[in-house]
């Protein structure tokens, strides 16, 4: 197209630039045209042209080097006399090495005349030479036949130099030949000249673009990523892959807690890598410490695990970028940017081919040829990998301040929840507070209300408490203080209650008694009929109480103690009633040992006395007859033993009965004492003398020892106690025998009497019970002695109620001792 545009404007051309004009006018107006474009395509053409005019050749053509020796006609000015050949590119070996070499180190420019077969050599910069010196020498065949291929006859080449290394060649063909001026010479290196500064300043241009467009790329990123609310990275990366003309990309962003997951981002063909692809990126020891950048143009001769090979070529992954993204000294993740491999096309001005035997030759055509070549590595320039390592940095940063940002958000989020959940909180709690309080203040009303019913009722209870508490206190103390055995039973016949009275009869403590689940009548008292049978439940009294509230009132039950032996009882049980129902029994019960023996001493008494009052009363009747009738009238000595008979047992009449009233009146507490401070040894005179009539009566004598000692004591009791001692001692005393009477202090403080008789003696089994009433030794006695048998009897009682003792001892057929204490009087 350019060819044309520039072909269009070759008339305007002719017309300003002469080839006549001044060297300067020429080049002027050439710099005049050149300056309006800026492209140094443009430029070239431009120039192309203008020279072709300047010369009036039928081509005049730049020919740029590429780095490989070979080379492209890039501008191109020709008529239809030559074929084109712009856009062709010639192998390296048509312009051999040292001629390049010559071009670069001299700056030669040739002139070659293919008819005279000579070449012109100009040096500019050869030492001690003219620049415009040419001087002449036959040229190489193999050059005139490259040129006859190419219709040429004449050429003149100026070669075109871009920072002191060869960039192209100006280069005229002529197909007739035709001479070179050295004006025309030095015209082309002028042009040559311009072309290298317009070179340099398209470079700079190109290089300024490249910059402006990748700072523009880094920009857009940076907008992309830099944005704090969101972090657009996906968009980045699209745009950076753009930037780079790369066919995919991948960010991963590493955790940044252990548990956590990386993330990734990928498009184009980075989309397609698995996921190998970053755990091997992570675990890759070869990527430079020091670099953050890992550059690989060809994966195919990378030596990659067979997986990844794989899968980069599923990917059509060919060369790849890899940038460490770090921040301070943190890595933070990964850029990756992936290039595919590319189709180049060329246009050759013939087939380069080794085994092509034309390349061997002689060129002797020039038959354009486009080369095709497929999966061509796309490699990475310096610009790109600077501008991949810039947008690294940005990544590297943004990704860094977006997890800053989100942490800050995260917490300012949790912050912002807690406040809102703590405000919350603090509502309901304020709601729940004033709720409570209104709660609390009703309550305490309730409660201060409730509070005096408390107290009053408190107040009442704790009275009506004291009331039971002094109620049962007195029950305990009336139980307790009851002489009777009390105990309380429920329905089942447990017991309830027992007072202390009742327990120490059955020979217990109370507290061993109320033990829970015990049957009290058939496994503790275990009470039985009169005759020692164990009652039945079924007739068992106190059941007919428990079932029909029957008062049982029984008074000769048998009850068991605790050791065993068992003893006489009455008892009333009595129904205790609640609400109608029958809840127990209460038994007072009463051991009657005691009242049995008396009955049966009361019995015996009843019958000893009426035998002893029916005997003399006997004789007094028969006696009192036998004289009523006056049958003995006629014989009085008869009569009057009758007479002495009825009066002898009415005296032992009177005596019995005065005994028996003595005896009853002394133990009933009937008759009272009549203390008095009295000497013991008048007592014992008084008795003596008392008893001395009887004691010579009966041929005894009697020996008292009176002793001083202060008593107090009834005098006439004591000496009613000695003269009955006495009076026995005589009674069973032979005649002739001595009765003593005498008295001693004892350390308690007593005095002991002792009435010693020289008699028959008392049995030993006897010596107890002659103290007891009617009891004699021998139960003739009383008829021979004229005993009662009360007499002793009445001794103990007497010294009893004077706080003393009174024994006997004796040694049968030798005689008897009776011994009786009184205490002495204190301080006598
Ligand atoms: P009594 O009127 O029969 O003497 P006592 O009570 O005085 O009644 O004596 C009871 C019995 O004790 C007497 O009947 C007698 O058998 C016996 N007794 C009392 N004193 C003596 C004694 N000094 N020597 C032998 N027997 C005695």
């Amino acid at each position: 197209m350019l060819n044309n545009t520039f072909n269009n404007q070759e008339n305007s051309s002719i017309e300003s630039i002469n080839p006549v004009d001044s060297l300067e006018v020429l080049l002027h107006k050439l710099m005049n045209r050149v300056r309006q474009y800026a492209e140094l395509s443009d430029i070239l053409s431009v120039t192309v042209n203008e020279v072709r005019v300047f010369l009036e050749t039928d081509r005049v053509k730049v020919y740029k080097f590429d780095t490989d020796g070979s080379g492209e006609v890039v501008a191109e000015s020709v008529n239809e006399c030559l074929p084109s050949l712009l856009g062709q590119h010639f192998p390296a070996e048509d312009i051999p090495v040292e001629a390049r070499e010559m071009f670069q180190t001299v700056r030669q420019r040739t002139i070659v005349d293919v008819t005279a077969q000579t070449i012109g050599l100009s040096r500019f910069l050869y030492p001690d030479s003219d620049n415009n010196d040419i001087w002449f020498r036959h040229v190489d065949p193999c050059h005139i036949e490259y040129l006859i291929s190419m219709g040429v006859n004449s050429s003149v080449v100026v070669p075109i130099l871009y920072r002191q290394q060869l960039w192209g060649l100006l280069v005229s063909h002529h197909s007739v030949p035709r001479n070179v001026t050295e004006r025309e010479l030095q015209v082309l290196q002028l042009v040559a000249d311009q072309l290298s500064i317009a070179v340099g300043q398209s470079t700079l241009l190109q290089q300024t673009r490249i910059l402006a467009q990748q700072e523009a790329t880094i920009n857009r990123v940076a907008k992309l990523l830099h944005s704090m609310t969101e972090m657009q990275l996906q968009q980045a990366l699209e745009l950076a892959v753009s930037g780079l003309q790369a066919s995919g990309g991948r960010v991963y962003i590493a955790p940044q807690k252990p548990n956590e997951e990386p993330q990734i981002y990928s498009c184009g063909s980075g989309c397609i890598l698995s996921e190998d692809y970053c755990d091997w990126l992570t675990t890759q020891p070869t990527l430079p410490e020091l670099n953050h950048i890992w550059v690989i143009n060809d994966l195919l001769v990378s030596a990659l695990p067979e997986y990844l090979a794989n899968d980069f070529n599923k990917a059509e992954i060919r060369s790849l970028l890899i940038v460490r993204l770090e921040y301070h000294t943190s890595i933070v993740g990964y850029l990756s940017i992936f290039r595919s491999s590319i189709d180049t096309e060329t246009l050759w001005a013939r087939r380069r081919d080794p085994l092509d035997e034309r390349h061997l030759r002689p060129v002797k055509s020039f038959e354009a040829w486009q080369e095709l070549k497929k999966a061509q590595v796309n490699p990475w320039t310096a610009p790109e990998i600077d501008l991949a390592n810039s947008l690294g940095s940005h990544f590297a940063m943004a990704i860094q301040q977006y997890q800053l940002y989100q942490k800050i958000h995260a917490a300012n989020y949790n912050l912002h929840r807690d406040i809102e959940q703590r405000k919350l909180f603090e509502s309901k709690i304020s709601a729940l507070n004033a709720e409570l309080e209104t709660r609390v203040l009703e309550r305490t009303t309730e409660l201060q209300q409730a509070n005096t019913e408390l107290k009053h009722e408190v107040k009442e209870r704790q009275q009506a408490q004291a009331s039971v508490e002094r109620l049962s206190r007195y029950n305990e103390l009336i139980l307790n203080s009851a002489g009777e055995g009390i105990y309380g039973l429920d329905a089942n016949a447990k017991l309830t209650f027992i007072n202390s009275a009742g327990a120490r009869m059955l020979g217990y403590q109370v507290e061993e008694l109320i033990t829970p689940n015990k049957h009290f009548l058939e496994s503790v008292i275990k009470h039985t009929k009169p005759d020692g049978t164990a009652y039945k439940w079924s007739e068992n009294p106190i059941r007919a109480t428990l079932e029909y509230g029957k008062v049982q009132n029984i008074c000769d039950d048998i009850y068991y103690r605790r050791d065993g032996t068992k003893f006489p009882v009455e008892y009333i049980s009595t129904p205790i009633e609640e609400q109608g129902q029958i809840i127990g029994a209460v038994v007072i019960f009463k051991d009657i040992t005691e009242r049995q023996i008396i009955e049966r001493m009361k019995d015996e008494f009843v019958s000893i006395v009426s035998h002893e009052l029916r005997t003399p009363l006997t004789s007094i009747c028969s006696a009192l007859g036998l004289l009523s009738n006056n049958s003995l009238d006629s014989q009085p000595v008869k009569k009057h033993r009758m007479l002495e008979i009825a009066f002898e047992n009415t005296n032992r009449l009177v005596r019995l009965i005065n005994d028996i009233l003595d005896i009853e009146r002394i133990n009933s507490g009937k008759v009272s004492m009549h203390f008095q401070i009295c000497n013991a040894a008048d007592l014992m005179t008084q008795a003596a003398d008392e008893m001395r009539a009887m004691a010579e009566k009966a041929e005894i004598t009697l020996c008292v020892a009176p002793l001083h000692a202060q008593l107090w004591a009834d005098p006439d009791r004591i000496v009613q106690t000695l003269t009955n001692l006495i009076s026995n001692a005589i009674k069973f005393s032979p005649a002739g025998s001595s009765v003593w009477l005498s008295a001693e202090i004892q350390m308690t403080p007593h005095i002991l009497f002792k009435v010693k008789d020289e008699g028959r003696g008392i049995p030993e089994d006897k010596l107890e019970t002659i103290f007891d009433r009617f009891q004699q030794v021998d139960a003739s006695n009383s008829r021979n002695q004229g005993g009662t048998g009360l007499g002793l009897a009445i001794c103990r009682s007497i010294v009893q109620q004077h706080g003393g003792a009174i024994w006997a001892e004796s040694v049968l057929d030798q005689g008897s001792t009776f011994y009786f204490t009184l205490p002495l009087l204190r301080g006598a």
